[in-house]
């Protein structure tokens, strides 16, 4: 096992990795811009650098400081956490060559997942159903988009290859809008990801959104932990999430979680991560795959009793997975609300000093973050500030106490999310269970303040 791990990334996460290495015994370098120096995690670490100024670009981003850190630290691997850096498959391939660990996937399957054409490809070829639309990336004559298109039949949705963070997607309702929507996809995606590729999908129109959590070690072997369903989203980002899907069968769940396990067995996948389905009249249709642990890791961990992050680090360490599909045991229901630093109707985020923070308890309550009183929420980043995530043995009882928790906890001096999550947990909808992906918009747009 390492003996110290570089955290490449600050706020809930990197606490989160910061508390999986202490568990295993690893000590771990905390990285952070000027803006976090006060942070809670950077002083928990056993060492901290700071690497650059606050905008993510000249530090979270800056792979060569991140690089001399590990170098100044003795550190032996780099976690990379979510977003920033963690599916850059360059800053992994520099990681590696300069003589650490990458914790998180061979650089060649994070390329070959990040272009979504690719990875559409590869999972159609591994038996993994996706979303009907054209053969690969499209090309430039307007004839053969237009008879695409018709083969598909309308609505269809414009999306960049190299597309992520829900942008660079166009949804067509007519053959008038089509090449228009095609150009102009291109330039957004050409401009924002570098790569104008961009392909043509059905627009499913009341979907949900279902993943499977995957592991794979470096020895070919490879389970999937259940799914999450993350339908509740808007502008494409999800907002609460929650294991099991309410209302799939285990049985149509397993089928699909097997396809996923075979397809990293086949791709050579290793450590976790997950395939995101499209899931509307009994089907999944794949979308992409994500690399790295995603923020909605803590349901799965509920349910299943393994700590994703630990195994992340140990199957980096070359160690082979230590359960078997059939030893894996579902247990009870989970739901996790995320709390973001925002105005709760009108999204606009709202950064400053937490004047109280008040976090929630009690059986079956688990509460991910860094924050505290006094912290000051920086500009310059994301606006979740932490999560909120609730077991219980029923969806009923894990309600229960997420309203519970809600209802307990108090941030003040920053607007912060948590009315709206009050009033979630209460909708007749949503406690039925099964909402598409479009239903929280069309709630906000009734609940209009
Ligand atoms: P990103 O990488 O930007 O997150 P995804 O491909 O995962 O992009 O899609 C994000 C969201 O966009 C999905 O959760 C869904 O809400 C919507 N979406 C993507 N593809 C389709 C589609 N074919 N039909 C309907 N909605 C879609």
């Amino acid at each position: 096992m390492f003996e110290k791990i570089l955290i490449a990334n600050r706020g809930e996460i990197a606490l989160r990795i910061l508390r999986a290495c202490r568990e295993l015994g690893i000590r771990t370098v905390a990285v952070h811009s000027e803006a976090d120096t006060e942070a809670k995690y950077v002083k928990l670490a056993d060492e901290s650098v700071c690497i650059g100024p606050a905008p993510s670009s000249q530090s979270y981003l800056n792979i060569p400081a991140i690089i001399s850190a590990a170098e100044v630290t003795d550190s032996e691997a780099i976690h990379p956490g979510y977003g920033f850096l963690s599916e850059n498959a360059d800053f992994a391939e520099r990681v590696e060559r300069s003589g650490f660990v990458f914790i998180g996937p061979r650089p060649e399957t994070i390329t070959l997942m990040g272009d979504k054409v690719s990875a559409k490809d590869a999972m159609k070829e591994a038996g993994v159903p996706v979303v009907p639309g054209s053969e690969g990336a499209l090309g430039d004559d307007p004839k053969e988009i237009i008879r695409i298109a018709r083969g598909i039949g309308y609505p269809v949705i414009i999306k960049a290859a190299g597309g992520g963070g829900g942008r660079g997607m166009r949804t067509v309702h007519t053959e008038a809008a089509l090449l228009n929507a095609v150009q102009m996809t291109r330039t957004e995606a050409g401009a924002a990801f570098n790569n104008p590729s961009v392909y043509m999908e059905k627009f499913l129109e009341n979907p949900r959104h279902i993943e499977i959590q995957v592991l794979a070690d470096a020895h070919r072997n490879a389970v999937y932990l259940g799914e999450r369903d993350c339908s509740m989203q808007r502008r494409h980002q999800k907002i609460i999430e929650e294991a099991p899907a309410p209302g799939i069968p285990a049985r149509i769940i397993a089928r699909v979680g097997e396809r996923c396990a075979e397809a990293c067995r086949r791709i050579n996948y290793r450590g976790a991560g997950t395939f995101e389905f499209l899931f509307e009249n009994g089907e999944f249709y794949f979308i992409e795959m994500n690399t790295r642990v995603q923020v909605e890791h803590p349901v799965t961990e509920m349910v299943t009793g393994i700590d994703i992050v630990q195994m992340q680090i140990r199957i980096a360490a070359n160690e082979k997975l230590p359960f078997t599909q059939r030893q894996i045991q579902m247990r009870g229901h989970a739901i996790e609300c995320r709390i973001n630093a925002e105005d709760p109707y009108k999204f606009v985020p709202s950064p400053g000093r937490i004047a109280m923070w008040h976090p929630p308890g009690g059986p079956g309550v688990r509460v991910d973050s860094h924050a505290d009183t006094h912290n000051f929420v920086p500009p310059h980043y994301d606006s979740m500030i932490g999560k909120v995530i609730v077991h219980g043995d029923t969806r009923e009882q894990a309600l229960a106490r997420m309203r519970t928790a809600l209802s307990e906890m108090v941030i003040e001096g920053i607007s912060t999310n948590i009315a709206l999550h009050r009033e979630l947990m209460v909708d007749a909808k949503f406690i039925e269970g099964g909402t598409s992906i479009h239903y929280l918009e069309g709630w906000l747009n009734q609940h209009k303040r």
